[in-house]
């Protein structure tokens, strides 16, 4: 039987059944948010009013060392807003 879950959603999806972590992030250094459907990574600490973070259903909070592992192994994106080191969408 073939498994089919990829590595990086399992870790998202490990960490978005842990709601207790929300109230936690802060502690717990969860400085970045990813948006799953659009596959973009937000920064906490430099974050945009363009960003519309509280649009988004369907995001996860991360450490720094996930967020950067998924831009540069599983094709995420930096938000150009507030994570442009990392996007790569040109929109410069
Ligand atoms: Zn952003």
């Amino acid at each position: 039987m073939q498994k089919d879950i990829r590595v990086d959603q399992f870790i998202l999806i490990f960490i978005l059944h842990h709601k207790i972590m929300k109230k936690l992030r802060k502690i717990l250094f969860l400085n970045y948010a990813v948006n799953l459907r659009s596959r973009e990574v937000h920064r906490i600490k430099t974050l945009h009013h363009n960003c519309h973070l509280e649009k988004i259903k369907c995001k996860v909070y991360v450490w720094p060392i996930i967020a950067h592992i998924l831009c540069r192994y599983y094709g995420y994106n930096g938000c150009w807003w507030c994570f442009r080191e990392k996007d790569t969408n040109g929109k410069k």
